[in-house]
């Protein structure tokens, strides 16, 4: 679910809407799976969902509507009619992640390497693998970055998130970029994955944080790769008076923004 970071009756965002469902509705209202993470794209009419005002970029608050606004189609700041924006066509990459996150949110089981497993299982599988995507997108020089480069991934795309936010924090164009990345992956099979990480010597740490246990449907391709060589990470104590490097001005930048968008500037 995407979280909302409600403060009093502020929100930092996590609320979409197509504004074509919302133009057929004689009474326009909210979708509940609006609020999914994956979801980034309207079922019905094919277009992007929208997930802050079109005009004045704040997020979407319909509880902050009064009885006089009459309806919630709208910007509870500047009362911009969502109805009337102009709509975008969604990644069909990350579209065909929505689906199949979809149907397997339907199903008691899903078929996994021959074996069937649960859904809440498929869905850290996948959490697993964007957390590796978005790894890979720290360090574009690696040898992760490069076994996905040759997958036909890119992980320097401009729309890949710098923030570091949680997926579900996101705003609708980065986890997009992410579901592309994603779909890619999954489509390839994972046999085919492994193999290829292991042709460019990959290591289980290069992977997930080794403080986090995978998910155990992974553990049999996890265990191909090989280990760190060396003992434990050791702290390295930086050296005093150096400048943040880029990306964590960008990304702390970033966070900044998304709380500054729940507090209007006038
Ligand atoms: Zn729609
Ligand atoms: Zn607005």
């Amino acid at each position: 679910m995407l979280a909302l970071g409600s403060r009093n009756r502020t929100r930092h965002g996590g609320q979409q809407v197509c504004t074509l469902c919302l133009a057929e509705d004689s009474t326009p209202y909210l979708r509940r799976h609006w609020r999914f993470a994956w979801h980034t794209g309207c079922r019905f009419h094919g277009v992007q969902l929208v997930d802050e005002c079109p005009a004045c970029k704040a997020p979407i608050e319909p509880h902050r509507l009064t009885a006089e606004d009459q309806h919630l189609a709208q910007c509870s700041r500047c009362h911009n009619d969502f109805r009337k924006a102009v709509c975008t066509s969604p990644l069909p990459e990350a579209f065909s992640v929505q689906v199949m996150a979809d149907r397997v949110l339907e199903q008691d089981k899903v078929t996994f390497r021959q074996a069937s497993i649960a859904p809440a299982d498929w869905f850290s599988m996948v959490a697993f693998f964007i957390g590796v995507i978005r790894r890979a997108s720290r360090r574009p020089v690696s040898p992760l970055a490069d076994a996905l480069l040759s997958l036909g991934i890119s992980v320097t795309d401009c729309r890949m998130p710098v923030s570091g936010l949680a997926f579900e924090l996101l705003a609708v164009s980065e986890r997009s970029a992410l579901l592309v990345a994603l779909e890619r992956l999954l489509s390839m099979g994972l046999e085919e994955t492994f193999s290829v990480l292991v042709a460019c010597n990959v290591k289980t740490s290069a992977l997930h944080d080794p403080r986090r246990s995978p998910p155990v449907v992974l553990l049999p391709l996890l265990s191909r790769l090989s280990h760190h060589p060396h003992g434990p990470h050791r702290r390295r104590v930086p050296p005093a008076c150096r400048p943040m490097s880029e990306r964590a001005v960008r990304a702390s930048w970033a966070r900044l923004k998304r709380r500054m968008k729940a507090e209007p500037t006038s």
